[in-house]
C-alpha cells in the first residue's frame, strides 16, 4: 500500500488592529484543522471581527464575522476551520479587529432616566448640544460649561472600562485628541458613557470599579481637543469602527422632570 506523503504548509499571521483592547486571539491545531480561541481581559464584552485568508481550509462561519467575547473569559471558542483535502497542504492567516462591547447590538433601554453629570444642587449650561455645529456635527454629544475642578458624577450605574488621566495639555485642533483625559463606563444595557476633558489626575475611579448612579467619579478640566473648560459627555453603542451616539433622557430639578437636554439650556440637578 502506498502511503501518501503530505506536505503541510503552514502560514500563520495574526495582525491585530485596535490593539488598545486587552484581548488575545489565538489558535490551536485540531485533528482536522484549527480552532480559534479568544481571551478577554476587559471588564465589558469585546467584539472581534476576523478576516481569514485560507488555502484548503473550510471556514465554519462566513468570513469577516463578528464574535462577542464576554468579560474575563479565558479560552472562549470563537470559530473553527477544517482541512478540505488532507492530502494537500493548507494555509491560514487572519487579521482581527477588536472593539469594546457587543458591536452587533442595536437595542438598548431608551426609557432610562440618566442623572446630570454633576453634583446634586449644582446647575450648568449645555454650551453645545446634540449635533451641535461647533464640533458635534452628526454626533449626539453634550458639552457642559463646567469650570476646571468641578465635580463630575456618574450619570448611570456601570463598570469602569477605561481611564486616561495623565495629560495636561489642550488645543483647538484634532491633533490634541490624543490628550483627552477621559473615563468610559459600561452600562447594563450594553451602552457606554464617556466623560471627557477631565483635569490631569482628575479621575477618582479605576478600571474595574463598579459605579453607582450619582457617584463622584472625577473632576472636569480642559485637556485634549478643547478650546475652554467643559465636560464633554456622550452615551453610545459601540460599532466595529465607529460609535453610534445616542440621545438620552435626563432627570432635572431634583428628579421632578425628565427631558432631553437642549443647547443653551441651563439644568439643575
Ligand atoms: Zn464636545
Amino acid at each position: 500500500m502506498m502511503k501518501t506523503i503530505c506536505t503541510i504548509l503552514l502560514l500563520l499571521i495574526s495582525l491585530v488592529l485596535h490593539a488598545n483592547h486587552d484581548v488575545k486571539v489565538y489558535y490551536e491545531k485540531s485533528d482536522n484543522g484549527y480552532i480559534i480561541y479568544a481571551d478577554n481581559n476587559e471588564y465589558c464584552p469585546v467584539s472581534i471581527q476576523l478576516e481569514f485568508t485560507v488555502t484548503n481550509l473550510r471556514l465554519h462561519d462566513q468570513n469577516n464575522s463578528v464574535y462577542v467575547i464576554q468579560p474575563h473569559q479565558k479560552k472562549q471558542l470563537v470559530t473553527q476551520l477544517t482541512v478540505i483535502d488532507k492530502r494537500k497542504g493548507y494555509k491560514l492567516s487572519y487579521t482581527s479587529l477588536t472593539n469594546y462591547g457587543d458591536t452587533t447590538k442595536d437595542t438598548y433601554d431608551q426609557e432610562y432616566h440618566y442623572d446630570l453629570p454633576f453634583a446634586k444642587g449644582a446647575s450648568f449650561q449645555v454650551d453645545q448640544g446634540y449635533n451641535g455645529t461647533f464640533s458635534h456635527y452628526t454626533k449626539n454629544a453634550l458639552d457642559f460649561d463646567m469650570p476646571i475642578g468641578s465635580e463630575v458624577h456618574a450619570i448611570r450605574d456601570g463598570i469602569v472600562v477605561k481611564v486616561v488621566k495623565q495629560h495636561n495639555q489642550n488645543c483647538g485642533t484634532k491633533e490634541c485628541k490624543q490628550y483627552n483625559n477621559h473615563i468610559i463606563i459600561y452600562h447594563s444595557d450594553g451602552t457606554f458613557a464617556e466623560y471627557t476633558h477631565l483635569k490631569q489626575n482628575g479621575a477618582t475611579v479605576a478600571i474595574g470599579d463598579s459605579i453607582r448612579q450619582g457617584q463622584l467619579i472625577g473632576y472636569s478640566g480642559n485637556t485634549g481637543w478643547s478650546t475652554g473648560p467643559h465636560l464633554h459627555l456622550e452615551v453610545f453603542l459601540q460599532r466595529m469602527r465607529k460609535r453610534e451616539t445616542l440621545q438620552t433622557k435626563f432627570k432635572v430639578n431634583n428628579g421632578t422632570k425628565v427631558l432631553f437636554l437642549k443647547e443653551k439650556g441651563t439644568y439643575k440637578k
